[in-house]
């Protein structure tokens, strides 16, 4: 008996994150560049790299907290033509931008969802791989978002996740506090006129758990031969486990 204060205090996690992408959306992509110094694109090659998807038997695909479908377009452009991806965000203005950036190249192998990663509304078994891109930290309650991909995937299918992660090197780790709390709330200052959301954004990546924690939170959702691999120092990592 919580008396419903925890209740509150997701509802307005996700209220503040919500509010957060509500802003930035227009300007998402052009800051992720800017901030990543264009890593953020090194990172995903390197997911989808992981990925394969199949070039030549169906591959259905979600993305989850697909934002403005980057992670989407890059399966899409890997795999066959039949590879298909539904893009999931609870976010529509990052939606409404992803929708415009894929424009009539992909003919009907995307499609846009609004939907919240703790309650996807997908049926189960339906998808060959599940990727969740710099999305799972917003999350309020990571179990259930876990538990909703395992749902929805196919047995033998993958679960593969990109987030922000611990820098474990001495200098780099200095550098990189001094960046994070620093010099992106003022590029989002500038940027996107939102350096509040910037700060928002820096603290979520610091309280997100530690690698090793977050593989056995993967593990304990039912999944199997769970790997975490660094990238960049630790700056992110991938981790992927698959639904047996
Ligand atoms: N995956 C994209 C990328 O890598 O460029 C976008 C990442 S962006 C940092 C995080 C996204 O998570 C936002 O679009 C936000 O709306 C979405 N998000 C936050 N909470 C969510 C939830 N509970 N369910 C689904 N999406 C959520």
């Amino acid at each position: 008996t919580d008396f419903g204060f925890e209740r509150v205090a997701l509802a307005e996690k996700q209220a503040r994150v919500d509010d957060v992408f509500r802003s930035v959306a227009k300007r998402y992509d052009l800051m992720n560049d800017l901030m990543s110094g264009g890593l953020h694109r090194a990172w995903k090659a390197q997911a989808i790299a992981m990925l394969r998807p199949s070039r030549t038997r169906p591959f259905r695909h979600l993305d989850v907290a697909g934002g403005t479908g980057d992670v989407a377009f890059r399966v899409l452009e890997a795999g066959g033509p039949q590879t298909s991806v539904t893009v999931l965000d609870i976010n529509e203005a990052m939606l409404r931008v992803g929708a415009e950036r894929a424009g009539a190249r992909f003919d009907g192998r995307i499609d846009f969802v609004t939907g919240n990663a703790e309650t996807l509304p997908l049926p189960d078994a339906t998808f060959d791989a599940y990727t969740i891109a710099f999305g799972i930290r917003n999350v309020p309650r990571i179990e259930l978002a876990l538990q909703e991909a395992r749902r929805v995937l196919k047995p033998g299918g993958r679960f593969l996740c990109l987030e922000f992660s611990k820098v474990d090197l001495p200098v780099l780790d200095k550098i990189y506090d001094a960046y994070s709390f620093h010099v992106i709330p003022r590029l989002g200052a500038r940027v996107a006129g939102d350096a509040e959301s910037y700060r928002y954004l820096v603290e979520s990546i610091r309280k997100f758990p530690s690698p090793g924690l977050f593989a056995g939170m993967i593990e304990q959702a039912g999944f199997r031969h769970v790997t975490h691999r660094p990238l960049s120092g630790g700056i992110v990592a991938i981790h992927s486990g698959w639904k047996v």
